[in-house]
Order: C-alpha cells, then structure tokens, then sequence
C-alpha cells in the first residue's frame, strides 16, 4: 500500500443523502423505485439511501455498455486520448481526496490511515494505466516464406465487474482502469455493504470525459444483478473479486456463454519467521500483515509459522504489540485497527475463535468481540492471537477474514514450506530472513501469486496482484491485466509475387 501524508479529515463534511446508479452517463434511479441504506459499521448508523439496481437496471446497463461499445467512440479514441482521460481521472480524484476518504471511512469502518492509502492507491492506479495501455502493443511475429505476421490487441467488450466489500474503491479503480485504458465498456456491482465510493468514482470518470455507457455502476445484490450480469450472454467477460465458494459458483455459469474470467478469490497466507530475521521488522511486519484493514484483506497473512529457536521471544514480542494496537474512532489518526464490517461477519470470526478453543488452542490475545466506548453501536473484534494449533483445525484452514492470526512452530526450511504448501489457497506469502539465498529458495518453492520478502506490502500499481491454487487466477494492478481486457488478433499476409495455389490444381 503506498503511504500518504497525514491530512485532516474534515468529519462528515459530506452531505448526501441518496446515491443514484449510474447507466449510460446519467445519475438514475432503480426501474423499481427500490432503495438500500448503507451503514457506518464503526456505529452501526445509516449513512445514506442508495437507489437499488434490479435485473432491469441491469439490462439497461448492459445495453448502455454494449451501444457503447459496439457503436461508441471510446474504442476508436486515439490511445493518447484515452490515456488523457484515466489522468483526468485520477486528477480529480485527487481533487476530491478528503471526500473520497471520508466516505470510504464511513462506509467501510475502516482507519483513516488505511483510507488514505488506498484512495491513494486508487488515484495511483489510473494513473498507472494511462501510461500502460500507451506501451501496450502487438507483436510481429517469424513466419516462414513469403508471409508476414503481426497481431493487434483489441478491447475484449463488455465486462461486468463484481467487487467486494473489504476495499471498495480501490477494487473499483483495479477494475474499472485497466478496463477502460484497454477500451472495454464496464459494468460494476459493487457490494451491497460498500456502494458509495464506487458510485462517486463512476460519476468522476463521466465528469472526466469518459463517453455515456462506457462506465456503468448498478449497487444491488449478488444474487440478483450479479446473476445476471454473469449469465447474460450479451457480457464478453466477468471480472470478480471476492469469496472462493462464489468465484467458483460464477466461473461455472460464465462458462454457458464462455465468457472471459478473472477471479480473485480468498486467502490463508502464510508468513515464515527464519531466526535469522531482524527480529523487530519481522514483529512489526507480521502485525501490519494480520491486523491491517481489520484482517479484512483476502492477502492478510494470517498463518504465522516462526523458527523454534526464536519462538518464545518472538510470540513475546508479538502479543505486547498486539496488546497496544489502538482500536476506536477510524477517524482519529492513532487509530491502528478499524471495525469489522456488520455484525454477521463479527459472528463469523467469534465463531472460528470459538472452534479453536473447543479444539484445544490457546488465545493468548484478544478473542471476543471488542466493547469500544463511544462506538457501542459499532461491530469491533478484538485482534486476536491463537497458539497451540495445528494443521487439522477449521482455524488454521479457512479463511477468517478478521483480526485472527494463528502462530506455530518450524524447525527448518523443508517443513516451513511444507507447512506454507498445505492449504487450498495461493494468494500472498511472506518470508522474514537476513539470508538472501534462502529468501530465494523459499520465494522459488512457496505455492503463491505474491511473496513478500522483508516486507510488509502486497501491492504496488504496477505489481501483479493475483492467485495459484483456489486463491483464484488472473493478475490484476499490472501491464499484463490489459491482457485479460483484450483478445490478440493474428493478421497474416502473403507477400509473394506469384499467386498461392495450394491444392495445385
Ligand atoms: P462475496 O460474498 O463473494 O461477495 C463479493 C461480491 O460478489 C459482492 O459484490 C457480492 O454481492 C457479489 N455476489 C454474491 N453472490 C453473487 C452471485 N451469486 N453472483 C454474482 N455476484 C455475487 O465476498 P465478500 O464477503 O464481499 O468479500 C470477502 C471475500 O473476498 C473474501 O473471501 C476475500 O478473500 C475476497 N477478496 C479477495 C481479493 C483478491 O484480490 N483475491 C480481494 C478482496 C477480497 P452482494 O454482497 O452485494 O450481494
Ligand atoms: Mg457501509
């Protein structure tokens, strides 16, 4: 995540009450007239109204996206255009910067520090793709005799993308940019929890110059207008970013229109402490790798596995740090940990905690829901450490999705691997020695899209950002997405003076 200055949040300076969706340029209401509130999570109170998109809103965004791109001009701009326009984006979400973090704090719960990061994030990935699709080309390619070969790359179409809750505007800008920058037209489900942001930054690219119905944003559930956006045969391509079971569930019925897929799904990331690790980077990183956004991040390392010879210092070290981590007030810039985003998801993490108990752990921090005073409204979960655990527990399994890390012992290389290895998911992974060769022999054996050596960050504009395994497939944040939002036409010519007659007849 990249780091930002402190700046003052002008507290509830935003007014709005009500959200529109977004379909073809214009601001509208649901065909239905539905509407949902949207919480503050840190205190449990109603921000805004939000119009509801229905399966009709969704067809008429689908058509607005479609029209677009079968008869639109966005396409057809000169590249340098485009890329002019994902600036100007960017340009104007740095303009509204306070605003965009004040709403994502209200909507998600999460620390002023953190918003900030990734709204800057956000600003930084248009940024990245307006100079990207400028690089992104074609190839000549060898071909024997009298031909010659070249490719070009072509806007996949229209692209439905569903986003989740945990990091709403910046999932929204790893999808929309890229997306665009390629010439594709979108339509994005944001999740029902977390809408707001997604809606102010599609009306930014609409004020930005971006041509009606390239950018669409239908908030509405998962089950009705994402269903139909993924089986709508009129959609070239699905993007999705969320929990395992519906990535699955959508990669089976995207597949009756054979429709493009990028999945990014869950996470149990593993992060190995050698003794050889400067001892307090390792402590601050891991702490930073479990407890930041509330653990609410689908690359949290949140299988914490350190060498024996240095354990008991290390769980030392980790649990006094884990006891002063500030929770409380997103607002305030001391605060550490945020709140967890409704009370179903608070339900969820006690229980895996619960589990762990009943199957003999020991919690030697935290482990219930958190009582913050001022926010008794709000849902908080303690961060919570679990020991004693071993590979056979539901805890160390799943994907918790909370303030919960779970530490164990290793006595060397081979069985930290082998302990990293044993899980369905391959998302992120980290490796803390001094060891730069053993750093790369672990980096060359770990089963996931992102090792982190040394390091507490996952992701960068410009860093491929993906899964192996059930973690899902696809990289986003890089060149290569514009891969994933393009289809490669293959041109062959003949060159030859003398006519080709193949069958010789
Ligand atoms: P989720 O329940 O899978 O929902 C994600 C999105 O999919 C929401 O917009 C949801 O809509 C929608 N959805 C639900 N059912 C659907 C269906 N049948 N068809 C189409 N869309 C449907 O995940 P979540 O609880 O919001 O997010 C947490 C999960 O996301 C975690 O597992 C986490 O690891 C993962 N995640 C992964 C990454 C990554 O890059 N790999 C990043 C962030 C999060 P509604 O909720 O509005 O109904
Ligand atoms: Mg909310």
């Amino acid at each position: 995540m990249s780091t930002v200055q402190e700046i003052k949040v002008e507290k509830l300076s935003m007014k709005r009450e009500f959200y529109h969706l977004i379909i073809n340029g214009e601001k509208v209401e649901s065909t239905s007239g539905a509407t949902f509130k949207t919480y503050n999570p840190a205190t449990g109170e109603v921000i805004a109204e939000v119009s509801k998109a229905t399966k009709e809103d969704a067809e008429k965004a689908i058509q607005a996206a479609r029209n677009a791109f079968d008869h639109g001009k966005w396409r057809k701009y000169p590249i340098n255009k485009r890329s002019r326009i994902l600036n100007k984006i960017a340009s104007i979400m740095q303009a509204r910067f306070n605003e965009l973090v004040e709403l994502e704090i209200l909507d998600t719960g999460k620390s002023l520090h953190a918003a900030q990061g990734q709204v800057m994030q956000a600003i930084e990935d248009f940024e990245f793709y307006a100079g990207a699709i400028v690089g992104h080309r074609g190839s000549v390619n060898p071909v024997p005799g009298q031909f010659q070969n070249y490719t070009e790359k072509e806007p996949v179409g229209v692209c439905a993308q569903i986003i989740p809750w945990n990091y709403p505007l910046m999932m929204a800008a790893w999808k929309i940019a890229p997306a665009i920058a390629a010439g594709c037209s979108v339509i994005v489900k944001p999740a029902t929890l977390t809408p707001l942001t997604a809606i102010i930054l599609g009306e930014i690219c609409l004020e930005a110059g971006v041509p009606e119905g390239v950018v669409n944003i239908v908030p509405g559930s998962g089950s009705e207008v994402g269903n139909y956006l993924v089986e709508h045969e009129q959609v070239d391509k699905v993007a999705f970013t969320g929990s395992t079971p519906i990535g699955k569930n959508i990669m089976a019925r995207a597949s009756q229109t054979l429709k493009r897929v990028t999945l990014e799904l869950g996470g149990k990331s593993p992060n190995i402490v050698f003794e050889d690790a400067d001892l307090d980077a390792a402590v601050d990183g891991s702490l930073f790798g479990i407890f930041y956004n509330t653990g609410q991040s689908c690359e949290a390392r949140s299988r914490l596995y350190v060498h024996e010879d240095i354990y008991e210092e290390f769980v030392n070290k980790f649990v006094e740090k884990t006891k002063k981590l500030k929770l409380g007030n997103p607002f305030d810039k001391e605060t550490h940990v945020g709140a967890i985003i409704d009370q179903n998801q608070v339900d969820v993490i006690d229980n895996y905690v619960k589990s762990a108990i009943e199957d003999g752990a020991d919690i030697l921090v935290g482990g219930k829901p958190a009582k913050i005073e001022g926010f008794e409204q709000g849902f908080w979960y303690e961060p919570t450490v679990i020991a004693n655990v071993n590979h056979d527990m539901k805890v160390v399994n799943e994907e918790i999705f909370g303030p919960v890390v779970v530490i164990m012992k290793f006595k060397d290389e081979k069985e930290a691997i082998k302990l990293a290895n044993d899980t369905e998911f391959g998302l992120g992974s980290a490796v803390w020695t001094k060891d730069g060769a053993r750093a790369t022999r672990i980096a060359n054996q770990i089963q996931a899209g992102i090792v982190m050596v040394n390091c507490p960050f996952s992701a960068f504009p410009g860093t491929p950002f993906g899964g192996y395994k059930q973690s899902g497939f696809g990289r986003e944040l890089c060149i290569e997405t514009l891969d994933l939002y393009t289809e490669t036409k293959s041109i062959i010519s003949y060159y030859g003076s003398r006519p080709l007659n193949p069958f010789g007849l």
